[in-house]
C-alpha cells in the first residue's frame, strides 16, 4: 500500500481545462472521496491516477514513485491499481468465482493460492452462495458486490472507484455504502472514490474533496466539510444552505432584507460585501413578528411543500431575495402570508469569498 500524491495536475482537452492545478495527498491506507457536480473532472482525475491518460500538467506519485508527468506516463498494468466503474464491467460469459479469480489467474498465481484468496474474498464480500452463478443471474447489488471483490482479491496498492453505485436503487446504495465502509475499515486500501452524491461522500470518506470547475474547492473531513464551509459552492452542494448576501455593518453583522444578522466563522471588514451560509433547517418560521430577538427577518410565503415528516417552505424577504425553510410538519402557513425568519447567529456562517462565487 502506499500514498496518492497530486501535485499542480492538470488535463486540457483542447480549449476546455477540465483538472485545473490539483494538489492532493492521500495518506496510506486512507479513503478521499472526489465529491462534486457533473463535469467538475472528478472522473479525468481518476483516469489519470489510473493512468488511461496523460497530464498537461503536473505530476502523480505513488508510494514516493513518480507515475505520470507531462514527459512520462507508466500505463494502467504497470500500476498496482484497481479500479471500480459504474457498469461494473463483469465478464458475462464467467461465473462469480471465475470473474472473481481472473485477476490472480493472469498474475499467474498457483491454483491452491488462487482457491485460498478466493474462499476469503467470497466470504468477505459475502458472494459464496452465489459463487457458481453468471452475472445475468444476479441484481445489481450483487454484480457491484462481485466487482468489488474482484478489485479487493489482487490486493493492490490503490483503489480506485468511478460513481460505483449509482446504477442501484435508492435502498441498495444506502447499503452498499455501508458495505464499501466495512471492506475499507478490513483492508485498508489507499482508496479514491468519485461520486456526485453527498451522502455516499458522508458515509465513505476519511476525507472529502469538494470539485468545483477542475480545481479542489475545499479538503476537510466530512464533518469540516459540512460544518464550516469555507465557499458559497461548498455550502449550497453540501447539505443544501441558502446563501444571503449583505454588507458588513461592524466586525460580525451584517445589513440584509431590510434587519441585520449577526455571523459567526470569521471577523468582517466594515463596508465588505458578505456571503452569509445558513441551512434550511436552522431556521425557525414565526407567524406573528417576535418582540425584540435579534437576528430576525421579515418575509412572505411563495411556496409551501408537505414531506409528511417536514415542511419545506420558500419564502420572499423584503429585498425579494428567497430563502428556504425546512420547518415541523405541524407548522402550516399558507402561500402569501406574512412570516418572520429567526437566523441564529451561531448557524449564520459569514463564508470565505463574496455572494457571486
Ligand atoms: P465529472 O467526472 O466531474 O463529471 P469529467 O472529468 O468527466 O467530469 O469532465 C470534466 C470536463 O472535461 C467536462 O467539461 C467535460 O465535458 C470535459 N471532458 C471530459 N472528457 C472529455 C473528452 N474526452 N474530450 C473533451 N472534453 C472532455
Amino acid at each position: 500500500m502506499a500514498s496518492v500524491e497530486l501535485k499542480g495536475l492538470g488535463k486540457r482537452y483542447g480549449a476546455t481545462v477540465a483538472v485545473d492545478n490539483v494538489s492532493l495527498r492521500i495518506e496510506h491506507g486512507q479513503l478521499v472521496c472526489l465529491l462534486g457536480p457533473s463535469g467538475c473532472g472528478k472522473t479525468t482525475t481518476l483516469r489519470l491516477i489510473a493512468g488511461f491518460m496523460e497530464p498537461s500538467a503536473g505530476e502523480i506519485v505513488v508510494g514516493g514513485k513518480s507515475l505520470s508527468t507531462v514527459k512520462r506516463t507508466v500505463p494502467p498494468e504497470g500500476r498496482n491499481m484497481s479500479m471500480i466503474f459504474q457498469s461494473y464491467a463483469l465478464w458475462p460469459h464467467m461465473t462469480v468465482a471465475e470473474n472473481v479469480a481472473y485477476g490472480l489467474r493472469i498474475r499467474k498465481m498457483d491454483a491452491a493460492t488462487i482457491a485460498a484468496k478466493l474462499k476469503a474474498i467470497l466470504s468477505t464480500t459475502r458472494l459464496e452462495a452465489l459463487a457458481e452463478r453468471y452475472p445475468g443471474e444476479l441484481s445489481g447489488g450483487q454484480q457491484q458486490r462481485v466487482s468489488l471483490a474482484r478489485a479487493l482479491v489482487v490486493e493492490p496498492e490503490t483503489l480506485l472507484l468511478d460513481e460505483p453505485l449509482s446504477n442501484l436503487d435508492t435502498n441498495l446504495r444506502e447499503e452498499m455504502r455501508f458495505e464499501i465502509r466495512r471492506l475499507h475499515d478490513q483492508y485498508r486500501y489507499t482508496t479514491v472514490y468519485v461520486t456526485h452524491d453527498q451522502a455516499e461522500a458522508m458515509t465513505t470518506a476519511d476525507l472529502i474533496a469538494v470539485m468545483n470547475k477542475g480545481r479542489i474547492e475545499q479538503l476537510g473531513t466530512p464533518q469540516d466539510i459540512y460544518d464550516r464551509p469555507r465557499s458559497a459552492f461548498v455550502a449550497r452542494f453540501i447539505g443544501g444552505s441558502n446563501i444571503l448576501g449583505g454588507k458588513a455593518v461592524d466586525g460580525e453583522r451584517i445589513a440584509v432584507g431590510g434587519a441585520t444578522l449577526r455571523t459567526t466563522g470569521r471577523p468582517l471588514t466594515v463596508g465588505e460585501t458578505v456571503a452569509v451560509s445558513i441551512r434550511q433547517h436552522d431556521i425557525e418560521l414565526l407567524t406573528a413578528a417576535p418582540v425584540g430577538g435579534d437576528n430576525v427577518l421579515h418575509a412572505t410565503v411563495r411556496r409551501g411543500v408537505f414531506l409528511g415528516a417536514a415542511r419545506d417552505y420558500t419564502v420572499m424577504l423584503d429585498d425579494k431575495s428567497e430563502l428556504r425553510a425546512t420547518v415541523s410538519a405541524d407548522l402550516d402557513v399558507t402561500v402569501g402570508q406574512d412570516v418572520w425568519l429567526r437566523l441564529p447567529a451561531a448557524k449564520c456562517r459569514a463564508l470565505m469569498e463574496g455572494p457571486e462565487a
